[in-house]
């Protein structure tokens, strides 16, 4: 055996390996997926179509009224607008929400968000993610989206 260090047999240069994009397997990851899903299948178009000087272009997406990492709030029905991707694009840059939501509502989501979702429903977060999995699940259902 010489001195010189070997490479450990097995390692591959991480470069080589490649992400897999998985479907969303976590109750949080599905409920997230299925909030989008129905926020768009609710709306007609885009809810900030006219507005702001932008035609719209490109596809509905689920607009956040506040920011999805409150967990509170992310998967409610009432905490999103059906953008398409330039109003979304263009809202999230210039923080217009605002515009998009009335006054009370707002404050509405951002009380809610500011609670948490412990204090909210007294759930430990798996149990919150689990229940809102099930709850978004049979809305989905209902609607014929899944
Ligand atoms: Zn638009």
């Amino acid at each position: 055996m010489s001195g010189v260090p070997q490479p450990k047999q097995g390692t591959k240069p991480k470069a080589a390996k490649k992400r897999r994009k998985a479907k969303p397997s976590t109750d949080k990851a599905v409920a997230t997926r299925l909030h989008s899903l129905i926020v768009r299948d609710y709306a007609t178009g885009c809810e900030a179509a006219g507005m702001f000087d932008i035609d719209c272009f490109g596809a509905l997406q689920c607009a956040h009224v506040v920011p999805r990492r409150f967990a509170a709030t992310r998967t409610d029905l009432t905490n999103a607008r059906a953008l398409c991707l330039a109003h979304h694009a263009h809202v999230d840059k210039f923080h217009l929400m605002r515009q998009l939501v009335g006054g009370p509502e707002l404050d509405r989501l951002i009380a809610k968000a500011d609670r948490g979702t412990r204090e909210f429903s007294g759930l430990t977060p798996t149990m919150w993610w689990r229940a809102e999995r099930e709850r978004l699940t049979d809305i989905a259902r209902e609607r014929g989206l899944l």
